[in-house]
């Protein structure tokens, strides 16, 4: 048989449970030393590596060659720390923790584990998730799942304490953190987090350095000791602190002693009173975050149904009191701060997995949440839930998620938040951007993947960068494309990023990259993308065969005057081709409007022969070939040609060559052959008779017109709107 596990892989003790087979009830499984939690701590020595309470006390003793609090820099990729020679991250050092877990689990229970849950706080962020993840991997655990060390507490308080309605404070407060998240438990064993706030650096070392500095200054009264200059004595206290700490949860006032190198024994009296008023500050932060989060929760402090106290530092009373002035209540004392995570985890371990949710809230001023389910109601009595398969937790996303874009009015870049904070999980969103391709350009678009939901994108966590490839540039839309921009926040917290190009149905290449050192661009204006046109090779080759004697040549020829008065020639330059049974140049690429309008009026009937046995294209490709700018084809064409496979095969090559071209006819030209010749079917302009030929050019005009759009690539003035999301 083989076990299902949760572990709460804390900052300062971590924890594993499982549910019993036997009994159906969550339980710890003791370390080798027989403890139920375990120093997040880990001692290298003499080439051996130890943990548990050897390496705590070596730790709290100030020896080299131990690691601890490792977990606060997760998903940094730089070194933790240096031990006889060999370098550790924190993703190491987790992993090494979890593989000692895992073994004594196994040796314990005498089982191969299956599958774990370990959890996270609940702002971890998606880089520090994945850390966790991949560490559990190295440590050889097949990982189910992470989830949220609140949610975790919640669902093993939850088991036998189940409230319809009630709203829950979970308030963990653990030696290098400080968590408070509200969860709501709804009717049928539904737990869902409401909303969830916390602080990295905020836990019970804190209190630990205020116990040490009352205690140097005591010491330092009674002794006379300089602390500042004997290193050793500081290391004493220091490593007294805690245990102090401890010891005023239980009593109110003690005696310390301690042995000083140069002095020699020395006590003093230390009492829970002054250590309180030497740390109220630090609690009032906490205060600060709970009723920060009821407001956030649109309810108010009588909504709280109870207050769920989770973390070793939640044993000073203190905290209990402080919460109970604040709420009008006690805390709950029914779970065990130090395991009713790991419990959590083990329940959890043993259930199903959640759908993907859609998202389902209004999102207003494109970062706060204004429609939220109503969460109030009234508070059923207490009972015990009647197994484990009755719970089913709902997950919220601790922050937001957005990208880079332009703002609307293209004066600035901003957080386009794709996802808000505090939406259920696991869920996938979707929002489209405008983005300008280029002719010859890579058409890469960047994504840079914001966490949190400050406005400016510079005061967010940018976990990752993306770049997408494989962006098809279309001339006919003048390269104007939609990129649709996918985000999944999955059950573990994980992100996924994937794009699509307009209706297309499979997805682009996304490549995930470090975020450059240098993102300063984007606290300055985002570059304009100028509306200078861009220069303009323009072919015009008009039919001279029979057919367009008198009238239709005459209308061609005035059409294409017309036409030519409307270029800029600042930018464009246009070279004029008859053709019918061979091709002449009549006009090279020229500068002068006057000289183009002259070579027009020039053109006659059959100065090439009165049949169609040849095309322009050959001519038209040699010519522009190594121009820089657009590139631009009219070939003007009545009745049908004799080789016009072989004329359709050269369109294509310069096509190729990157020319676009555009067939006009009119009488009996082949409305085919038009299409086949043109670059696209927009390009591709049929008119009944000559006199309509003004209106063909008319309209290759106002394409060409926008030829300032053609260039440039990337995001545009951003029009960033919420689409439908796809199947990952
Ligand atoms: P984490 O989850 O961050 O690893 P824990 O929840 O295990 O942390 O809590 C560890 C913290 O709790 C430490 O700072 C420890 O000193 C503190 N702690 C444990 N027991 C007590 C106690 N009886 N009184 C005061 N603080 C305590
Ligand atoms: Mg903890």
């Amino acid at each position: 048989m083989s076990i299902s596990i949760g572990i709460d892989l804390g900052t300062t003790y971590s924890a594993a449970a499982y549910v019993n087979p036997q009994t159906g009830i969550p339980e710890i499984i003791p370390n080798p030393e027989g403890k139920k939690i375990t120093p997040s701590v880990i001692q290298f020595i003499n080439g051996k590596i130890l943990f548990g309470s050897e390496a705590e006390e070596a730790f709290n003793e100030g020896a080299s060659g131990c690691a601890a609090t490792f977990k606060r820099s997760m998903g940094t990729d730089g070194i933790y720390c240096t031990i006889g020679g060999k370098s550790y991250t924190a993703e190491n050092l987790s992993s090494m923790l979890l593989k000692y877990i895992k073994d004594y689990v196994e040796a314990e229970t005498g089982e191969k584990i299956k599958e774990a849950v370990i959890t996270v706080p609940a702002y971890f962020y998606a880089v520090e998730r994945e850390a966790t993840l991949r560490a559990a991997q190295d440590a050889g655990l097949n990982v189910k799942k992470i989830i949220d060390e609140p949610n975790a507490a919640a669902m093993s308080y939850g088991l036998n304490h189940w409230r319809e309605n009630a709203n829950i404070l979970v308030y963990d407060l653990g030696g290098g953190t400080f968590d408070v998240t509200l969860i709501h438990m709804q009717g049928n064993g539904e737990l869902q987090t409401v909303v969830t706030r916390g602080d990295h650096f905020l836990g019970g070392r804190d209190w630990d350095n205020r116990l040490q500095d009352i205690l140097i200054r005591k010491f330092s009264d009674e002794t006379g000791i300089d602390f500042h200059d004997e290193p050793e004595s500081l290391r004493i206290v220091r490593g007294m602190s805690e245990r102090v700490k401890k010891q005023l949860s239980r009593i109110t006032s003690f005696e310390v002693s301690a042995d000083f190198p140069n002095y020699g024994k020395a006590s003093v009296d230390i009492s829970r009173d002054e250590f309180e008023a030497g740390t109220s500050d630090l609690l009032r932060r906490t205060g600060d975050f709970c009723r920060g989060l009821i407001d956030e929760a649109g309810i108010k402090i009588k909504d709280v149904t109870d207050v769920l106290l989770v973390g070793g530092s939640t044993r000073m009373p203190a905290v209990s009191n402080y919460l109970a002035e604040i709420f009008g209540k006690k805390p709950l004392a029914h779970v065990n701060p130090d395991e009713a995570v790991a419990l959590g985890a083990a329940i959890q371990a043993t259930k199903g997995n959640e759908e993907y949710v859609g998202l389902s809230v209004i999102v207003k001023d494109n970062h706060k949440v204004t429609e939220r389910k109503n969460f109030l109601g009234l508070v059923k009595p207490e009972r015990k839930l009647t197994g484990l398969e009755v719970i089913t937790l709902r997950e919220t996303t601790a922050h937001a998620m957005g990208m880079i874009a332009v703002s609307q009015d293209g004066t600035r870049y901003i957080n386009d938040i794709i996802i808000p904070a505090n939406h259920p999980r696991p869920v996938r969103a979707a929002k489209a951007f405008s983005f300008r391709t280029s002719l010859r350009g890579n058409n890469e678009m960047e994504i840079y993947v914001l966490q949190g939901d400050k406005i400016n994108p510079l005061e967010n966590l940018i976990p990752f960068k993306y770049t997408v490839t494989g962006i098809e540039h279309k001339s006919e839309i003048k390269g104007r494309t939609i990129i649709k921009v996918q985000y999944t926040y999955d059950t573990n917290g994980i992100i996924k990023v994937e794009a699509r190009q307009d209706n297309s149905t499979s997805n682009l290449t996304v490549t995930r990259e470090h975020v450059p050192e240098d993102i300063s661009k984007f606290s300055r204006p985002p570059e304009k993308i100028e509306a200078k046109p861009q220069n303009l090779n323009l072919v015009m080759a008009v039919d001279v065969s029979g057919s367009m004697i008198g009238k239709p040549l005459d209308d061609a020829k005035q059409a294409m005057c017309d036409f030519i008065e409307k270029l800029d020639f600042d930018y464009t330059r246009a070279a004029i081709m008859a053709v019918s049974d061979r091709t002449e140049t009549v006009c090279l690429l020229s500068s002068s409007k006057s000289r183009c309008i002259r070579a027009v009026n020039s053109i006659e009937c059959g100065q090439t022969g009165y049949e169609n046995e040849t095309h322009p294209f050959n001519e038209i490709e040699s010519l522009l070939a190594n121009e820089e700018g657009r590139k631009f084809a009219i070939v003007l064409a009545d009745g049908v040609w004799q080789r016009q496979d072989k004329a359709v095969k050269a369109a294509r090559m310069c096509n190729n060559s990157g020319i676009e071209t555009s067939g006009i006819g009119f009488g009996h030209a082949d409305e085919k052959f038009l299409h086949d010749i043109s670059s696209n079917d927009a390009n591709a302009i049929f008119v009944q008779g000559s006199e309509d030929l003004g209106r063909a050019f008319g309209t290759i005009a106002q394409s060409l017109g926008g030829s300032s759009e053609i260039d440039g690539g990337g995001l545009t003035g951003l029009q960033a709107q919420d689409v439908q999301t796809w199947e990952s």
